[in-house]
């Protein structure tokens, strides 16, 4: 897991979230609608849709890499969204990852509070599409097989398998590296001395990330560290 640095690019993902708010804006009753998760895929248009802007933001913030589990992204196809705070989260449930995390109080409102409000200001912005309370993450699929390849699967690990469940964002955290560790054979484990030992394991189990594919292909790595892929390649 990586450190992700939220203060880099967080302008660049407020604009779009600022666009889209605009978009959406009821004139007559001066809110925004309560419902609008769909529309951020469909608006300005559906090639590129503030969805797809937030994700090549998030992308560039994280260097192209699954907050959770390291995989390369593109964000054609293989990218989804992870609400750090849940799409469905009450106020309770919130409070959990704003202890920790004061930016996730300081720039973020849950967006059933927000779109009720007459002329909400936008110093905090909806958590659904707020650039602060978005990772992004791999659609965790991993066919093993050709037949397996064909099957549309939800995912095995990462954003889908996580769903609610909680999920600190740990890898806002500067020293992620000493809180949740690798093993030469591709193990993760949570930091048993860290004092986030207990959250570490539940974002471990919540993302699946000790599923037996991933945790194969962390061994390959370990493996693989040294080669030089591209010398290789010109070798043959
Ligand atoms: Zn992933």
């Amino acid at each position: 897991m990586q450190y992700i640095n939220k203060e880099l690019n967080r302008e660049s993902g407020n604009n779009i979230t600022n666009a889209y708010l605009h978009d959406i804006w009821i004139e007559d009753e001066q809110r925004y609608p309560v419902d609008y998760n769909d529309s951020f895929k469909k608006l300005p248009n559906k090639a590129n849709s503030y969805y797809k802007q937030m994700t090549q933001v998030l992308l560039n913030n994280q260097n192209h890499y699954c907050c959770y589990c390291m995989r390369r992204l593109t964000g054609e196809g293989d990218t989804t969204l992870e609400h750090i705070i849940p799409q469905t989260a009450d106020d309770k449930d919130a409070l959990y990852y704003q202890r920790e995390f004061p930016m996730l109080k300081k720039n973020i409102k849950l967006s059933v509070l927000f779109s009720h409000e007459h002329n909400p200001d936008l110093t905090q912005l909806p958590h659904s599409v707020c650039y602060d309370n978005l990772v992004a993450s791999c659609h965790g699929k991993f066919p093993i097989t050709k037949k397996e390849a064909d099957i549309e699967t939800d995912g095995h690990s990462c954003n889908h398998p996580r769903g609610v469940k909680r999920a600190l964002p740990l890898y806002f955290l500067t020293n992620i590296d000493t809180i949740i560790m690798y093993g030469n054979n591709g193990s993760i484990v949570a930091n048993p001395d860290s004092t986030f030992y207990k959250e570490a394991d539940e974002l471990i189990q919540s993302a699946q990330l000790s599923w037996e594919t991933l945790s194969d292909i962390r061994a390959l790595w370990y493996v693989l560290r040294d080669i030089d892929i591209d010398q290789s390649r010109w070798q043959e």
